[in-house]
């Protein structure tokens, strides 16, 4: 039996005419069903003819992630644990903005692989190991998820309004399903998410990046966290190996659109990165990249040493930047009672 939320509209036409002897009009109105309206049966698609639909419950089934537990934050933020069809477990991430217009609006953090592979020594998800690739339906999956807890089911009025891998996992590791994510999020007969409302955060994958600047299909963020080599081995590991002044350099070449600008996060952590030398030696190495810092304050989790840094020292290496022209923003993690912050996601401790 295949998922259909595996399916691009493209492969759904194929397998739909191919399978069902099914025209083009037919797989169209499936994958509206199947992504505008949330549908989880082929019994609700009311405008599909009943023998289409018998067939199609005959070789294909829609396999959302399970929901095992929603908790809530103080400030609003929602963190789903999903369990995936393996049993694997997975989580995802609601963050609230501002209500405007009497509407809230809301950003989904995706997981784009169960647990990972990088190890980067403040990260929970990194300590935890690697267990898989998610595929697409898993990924976006996710999103289904969010949208029916938020009963968020008009196109036009959409309330989940932006994504962001920056859940659990190396999205640039998992390139393949990444990519036909992005593809199928594009879609306006499906998700119709635009590439400025996805970002896709990395800590630096040389082959993916330059995949993922060539398609366009997302904005690019990447974690730099440290302003030198030799700290940022000890930080991240395994994704120093690609050294950071070649890292640099290829962000100064990435294909950006008119105002596109890349994100570049880094995570404080209490005098590990945060001094004024530090954030000297930031400006100087970010300073020929089109992009805006991130500045994050590092959130404690079990098992690592690192500290959250003191709130003078957040201004002062703020201050520091913006002197030097560089566009940087403090960003307040929310999620944090509930361990939804950065860094913070690990599902296996359940
Ligand atoms: Fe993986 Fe990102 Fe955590 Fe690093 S920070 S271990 S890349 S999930």
């Amino acid at each position: 039996m295949i998922n259909l939320l595996n399916f691009t509209l493209r492969e759904l036409t194929d397998w739909m005419r191919t399978e069902l002897c099914e025209p083009l009009f037919r797989a169209v109105q499936v994958w509206q069903w199947l992504w505008q309206k949330t549908a989880r049966d082929f019994a609700s698609m009311s405008n599909i003819s009943k023998d289409c639909r018998a067939r199609l419950a005959e070789r294909a089934y829609i396999g959302w992630p399970e929901t095992v537990l929603i908790r809530k934050s103080q400030d609003g933020t929602t963190k789903f644990l999903l369990r995936l069809h393996d049993g694997a477990l997975v989580e995802s991430v609601l963050i609230p903005s501002d209500a405007r217009d009497g509407m809230r609006r809301w950003t989904q953090c995706l997981s784009s692989q169960v647990g990972c592979a990088m190890g980067c020594t403040f990260c929970a998800t990194g300590q935890a190991g690697f267990e898989r690739n998610m595929d697409m339906a898993e990924i976006l999956g996710q999103i289904l998820v969010a949208r029916a807890h938020l009963g968020d089911t008009r196109p036009d009025r959409p309330t989940l309004r932006n994504l962001v891998f920056m859940g659990m996992g190396e999205p640039l590791l998992n390139l393949d399903e990444v990519m036909r994510s992005l593809a199928a999020l594009n879609s306006t007969q499906g998700l119709g998410f635009s590439p400025r409302r996805i970002t896709v955060s990395t800590c630096g994958i040389q082959k993916g990046l330059a995949a993922l600047g060539e398609s366009g299909l997302a904005y690019l963020a990447v974690s730099l966290h440290a302003p030198n080599q030799t700290l940022r081995a000890r930080l991240m590991p395994k994704a120093a190996r690609w050294p950071l002044d070649e890292l640099l350099a290829a962000l100064k070449t990435y294909p950006l659109k008119t105002r596109e600008r890349i994100t570049l996060e880094y995570l404080l952590m209490r005098n590990v990165n945060d001094t004024p030398e530090h954030a000297r030696k930031l400006a100087r190495i970010v300073g020929d990249v089109k992009g805006k810092l991130n500045l994050i304050a590092y959130n404690p989790i079990t098992g690592a040493s690192y500290e959250a840094p003191d709130k003078a020292r957040v201004l002062a290496f703020e201050q520091c930047l913006w002197k030097r022209h560089i566009t940087a923003v403090f960003r307040r993690s929310k999620g944090q009672d509930i361990e939804a912050a950065c860094g913070q996601l690990r599902a296996f401790c359940y």
